[in-house]
């Protein structure tokens, strides 16, 4: 049986580690969340993935600044999609258990 966690409010995709399926914990997984500004409201400005089983988070911009150019590209969906593709590749390698409590 596995017990199903509910999601914090503000992640937007779940990836569940290697680590957390062997012990059927479906919160041991890499969640894709966006970084807030301080602004009201509040807007994205970048797609962070960050795993709960160990420290490794990737933080992917909103902007992007193309070569040769002095504007900034404000691009959410590539910044998603680089944000999924390593989340998703770290979670079928991670292993990082926690500490029994
Ligand atoms: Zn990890």
């Amino acid at each position: 049986m596995t017990a199903q966690t509910a999601w914090p409010e503000n992640v937007i995709a779940r990836y569940l580690t290697v680590g957390g399926s062997s012990l059927g914990r479906d919160d041991l997984a890499v969640d894709l969340t966006y970084r807030l500004t301080v602004h009201n409201p509040p807007k994205p400005f970048a797609t962070l993935a960050s795993c709960a089983g160990c420290p490794a988070t990737e933080e992917v911009s909103h902007y992007r600044t193309n070569w040769g150019s002095e504007e900034e590209e404000h691009d959410p969906e590539a910044a998603d999609a680089d944000a999924r593709i390593w989340a998703q590749s770290h979670a079928e390698t991670c292993r990082a258990i926690p500490k029994p409590a």
